[in-house]
């Protein structure tokens, strides 16, 4: 872009000056003169001009697309921490199966890692056709230069169509080093995939805007198109024994593995409590328990079902249940077979973090509440009522 005045047009009407944001213009002669290291181009002063003085010339931008054919499946990056395959990509591969349906393609899993070899038959069995094989000593942990190097070689080699990695500390760290290294797309935190079914292109669905709305993003210019999905939000498909797979080694050169950082130990994140994201039936709590002594009461629900407690962002941000056990957007993504929401009133960044749950109970005593829009089960009422009588009940069934 370039600036200019039309020194034959201009009538020193010092109309220019006074729209100037920056200072840029001044007069010189009874002429306009801009100061281009002042100047940022905004061209806030050639409509100011009434003499057509001012010439703004835009450069239309360039941007060569790349060559998108070729790119054919799709691919779920395996994370494995201590050898052992986490679960979430047992979410992804499931997800993978399903949408590879719709692409009419096969579904690969990329495993790197150290003697992986015990881990490849269940990869297999939870939906992998492929898996892309790298092993070495020094893959043992995540480091993310090696890894991040590794995927981009096997990405330009094979060329997948969609590529996929769980929204964890480890997928969020590599997968964007990956995008940048390939110069694609990346959609973080995906609550929905799907593909288009004119264009088979990935739909990729995430709440937008601090979660006022679903925004479903498209990457149509650049392969592969990539997202990455928090654990939890995507259902693993059932081990299947008989399914047979293909295991591909491939080893690259060890200046690959090399790494800046340096790995000293690995220390296991304790829990205080149970596990949420593990946990079978969650007891959670919102504003509505009016306070943190209140919590007691949740717990001993939990206590009778053997459930985990957890709450809202308002509880959290009140001070009446630490961090650790928000679910949500913003907290943690559950998905569990009994989620039992108390005084919660179901925004919608609560709702990303659990509405996956198998079976949802909402007791609230606001008939209108949208937790009841995603319930399956709901009671309208005190929940300083509904709560007792519960725990009450179950310790009499389940003799506890
Ligand atoms: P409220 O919305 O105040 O609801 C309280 C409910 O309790 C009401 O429905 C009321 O009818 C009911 N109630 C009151 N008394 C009783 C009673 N005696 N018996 C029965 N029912 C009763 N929120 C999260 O939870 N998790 C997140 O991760 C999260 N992330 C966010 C990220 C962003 C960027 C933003 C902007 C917001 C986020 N929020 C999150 C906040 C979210 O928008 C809501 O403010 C929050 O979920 C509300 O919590 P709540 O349902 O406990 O409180």
């Amino acid at each position: 872009m370039s600036i200019q005045v039309i020194v034959e047009k201009c009538t020193g009407c010092t109309l220019c000056i006074k729209t100037c944001p920056f200072d840029a213009i001044r007069m010189a002669e009874k002429k306009a003169v801009i100061d281009l290291n002042k100047c940022t181009l905004c061209g806030a002063c050639v409509p100011a001009c009434k003499f057509k003085a001012i010439l703004l010339e835009k450069t239309p931008a360039k941007c060569d697309l790349p060559d998108t054919k070729g790119y054919k499946g799709i691919w779920v990056f395996i994370e494995q921490k201590k050898g052992k395959v986490q679960s979430v990509g047992y979410e992804l591969l499931g997800k993978a199966q399903e949408l590879s349906k719709k692409l009419s393609c096969d579904v690969s899993a990329v495993l790197i890692g150290h003697r992986m070899d015990d881990q490849l038959d269940e990869v297999v069995w939870h939906g992998a056709d492929t898996i892309y094989l790298v092993e070495a000593p020094e893959l043992a942990n995540f480091q993310d230069e090696p890894y991040t190097n590794i995927l981009i070689k096997l990405v330009q080699k094979y060329k997948p169509e969609v590529l996929l990695c769980g929204a964890t500390s480890i997928g969020r760290s590599l997968i964007s080093r990956v995008a940048i290294g390939i110069k694609a797309g990346l959609t973080a935190d995906c609550t929905g995939l799907d593909i288009d079914p004119e264009k088979k292109i990935l739909l990729q669905t995430r709440p937008a805007f601090g979660g006022n709305i679903m925004a479903t993003i498209i990457s149509p210019n650049y392969r592969p198109q990539m997202a990455t999905v928090r654990h939890k939000v995507m259902q693993p498909m059932p081990s299947d024994k008989k399914r047979k797979g293909k295991i591909v080694r491939e080893s690259f050169d060890g200046s690959l593995y090399v790494s800046r950082t340096k790995l000293l130990d690995i220390v296991d994140e304790v829990e205080s409590l149970v596990n949420l994201a593990e946990a079978d039936i969650i007891v959670s709590g919102g504003r509505g328990l009016g306070g943190p002594e209140h919590f007691k009461m949740l717990e001993e629900l939990a206590h009778v079902l053997g459930a985990a407690v957890g709450s809202s962002r308002a509880a959290v941000d009140s001070g009446w249940m630490p961090y650790s056990h928000q679910v949500g957007q913003t907290g943690r993504t559950v998905s569990p077979k009994i989620y039992i929401a108390c005084g919660i009133s179901g925004q919608i960044q609560h709702l990303v973090g659990m509405q996956s749950s198998k079976i949802i109970i909402a007791i609230n005593k606001d008939p209108e509440a949208p937790i009841f829009k995603v319930a399956t089960y709901g009671i309208v009422g005190d929940l300083f009522q509904v709560v007792p009588a519960l725990t009450k009940r179950f310790k009499e069934v389940l003799r506890k």
